[in-house]
């Protein structure tokens, strides 16, 4: 995500106000969470194989920010989910056909899903009663406990119209829907639970098929690449298919009077803009997409899906996110270089090597900054000294980007910080090693999800120094240390 900060802060004010509870509330680890956490080894000595022992899998994963998000006892391996819009209505009909794997014998398992009018779920095809869980949840019991190891299907037949998340971000996370009957999301980072019902985490991705159906004169898009487009009675379905692992908050579900303007890449990737035809013409700094592709595959390696471009909304949203493959931008953000080079640096970032836990959310937004930085310095020439001069400078650094806390998760320190620790490491130990740790990062863990400490052990693997001082002091402490401290007062960003 991107915020733009002045526009940006005034928003934040009115949305921190609303959420200041929904956080307090938060970081109360839920008992129950907490007891089937402590139970579930139990679940696990009947054996791979067996449901014998099974037990009621967890409501949430004991994120340390947000610990209701997600679920425990299984894995999702797919999502495939079938949207219905009525812009008349405003209500948007949904079946979710979940397929996952059991990671304990379970004798029910709960779903994220907000606010949403539940009709029918099955498991493996038998109905299965659901029963509401608190405010993000939805308990499901199979007619028979599954076993470790299992893989089942459930489905989920349900309806309803938007709802928002307390939780911190620019906006309140959901999805948005207008008098006109444009749609699009922003779930970051919990926020996908009110479009449909899913572990709501990026510990658990998953790849996706949607199908969306709309009335003719729409166009829907999503995540990936269209599969097919029917049109009955009116009503036109767009078929799309993204097989790369997704978290669930990266998931954009976009309808209206869109443009789709397509393209080429490096390699023959596909390009893809959609612009709300309401938003203008493409702006030029998307046109530029394809020459920070090329120079992002040399910093970090290829670019890691099967297409990419912006989705341009006419909102002033005051920010951006990275949708995986589909980038939403509100009209204000899509004509800036820096935003455009961030918000696809996260492709790699956040997308590909998603967060393991809410917690290291710089492992996102640090390395985004850091890596728009390289781009201004490769394309105008910008000294990356400059930009590191100017982050050690802006207000707030003292939010610790380690660990900034839900009320922070998006505080520019996050970013600016987050970033400069990145500027600092690359000196202790290089630029070499540090265009290795990179791309080794993006190899290793590209596809999953990984942590602050996978990160720091990474580094210290690559360059074979002992990097705890520095990383203490750069995400952990209350102060920003002295960049000149750790760059040498003869570094151009101290001079
Ligand atoms: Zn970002």
């Amino acid at each position: 995500m991107t915020r733009r900060r002045l526009l940006v802060l005034t928003a934040l004010g009115a949305c921190l106000l609303v959420v200041v509870g929904a956080v307090a509330g938060a970081r109360r680890a839920p008992a129950g969470g907490r007891a089937d956490r402590a139970l579930a080894p139990a679940g696990a000595r009947a054996g791979a194989g067996g449901a014998g022992g099974a037990q009621a899998g967890s409501r949430g994963l004991g994120d340390p920010y947000f610990p209701d998000a997600g679920n425990g006892g299984y894995d999702v391996r797919h999502y495939d989910l079938d949207l219905r819009w009525d812009p008349g209505s405003g209500r948007m009909t949904g079946r979710a056909t979940i397929t996952a794997r059991a990671t304990q014998a379970l004798s029910s398992f709960t779903l994220d899903l907000v606010g949403m009018r539940i009709d029918r779920v099955t498991v493996d095809g038998d109905r299965a009663p659901a029963r509401r869980e608190g405010d993000r949840d939805v308990r499901i019991t199979p007619r028979r406990p599954l076993a470790r190891g299992a893989r089942f299907t459930v489905v989920v037949a349900y309806a309803g119209g938007q709802n928002r998340v307390g939780a911190v971000s620019p906006v309140e996370p959901g999805w948005f829907a207008d008098d006109t009957g444009d749609v699009y999301t922003v779930f970051e980072p919990i926020g996908a639970a009110t479009l449909f019902p899913s572990n709501d985490h990026p510990s658990d991705k998953a790849s996706y098929r949607f199908r969306v159906t709309a009335p003719a004169a729409l166009v829907a898009v999503t995540n990936g690449r269209l599969v097919r487009t029917t049109t009955d009675d009116g009503m036109r379905t767009w078929e799309y298919d993204e097989p790369d692992p997704m978290a669930s908050y990266l998931v954009q579900v976009a309808i209206g009077n869109l443009d789709v303007v397509r393209g080429r890449g490096p390699d023959g990737l596909p390009l893809r803009d959609v612009i709300d035809e309401d938003a203008g013409r493409r702006p030029a700094a998307l046109a530029r997409v394809g020459d920070m592709i090329d120079f992002y595959d040399g910093e970090f390696g290829r670019f890691p899906f099967g297409t990419y471009g912006g989705l341009v909304v006419d909102d002033n949203l005051g920010f951006a996110l990275e949708t995986q493959t589909l980038t939403l931008f509100g009209e204000d953000a899509a004509d800036q270089p820096t935003v455009v080079a961030h918000e696809l640096a996260h492709q790699w970032f956040g997308d590909d090597v998603s967060l393991g836990s809410w917690r290291d959310i710089w492992l996102n937004e640090g390395f985004a900054t850091f890596a728009s930085w390289l781009w201004e310095s490769h394309d105008r020439g910008v000294p990356v000294a400059d930009n590191a001069a100017l982050a050690a400078r802006s207000s707030g650094n003292g939010v610790p980007p380690g660990d900034p806390g839900p009320e922070h998760l998006f505080a520019g320190s996050v970013y600016d910080r987050g970033a400069l620790t990145l500027y600092v490491l690359r000196h202790a130990i290089g630029d070499d090693d540090f265009t290795t740790l990179l791309r080794t990062w993006v190899r290793r863990y590209g596809g999953r999800s990984a942590t602050t400490a996978d990160f720091e052990a990474l580094a210290e693997e690559v360059s074979g120094q002992d990097l705890g001082p520095l990383f203490d002091a750069w995400l952990r402490s209350d102060e920003m240390p002295r960049l000149s401290d750790w760059v040498g007062g003869d570094d151009p960003a101290v001079r």
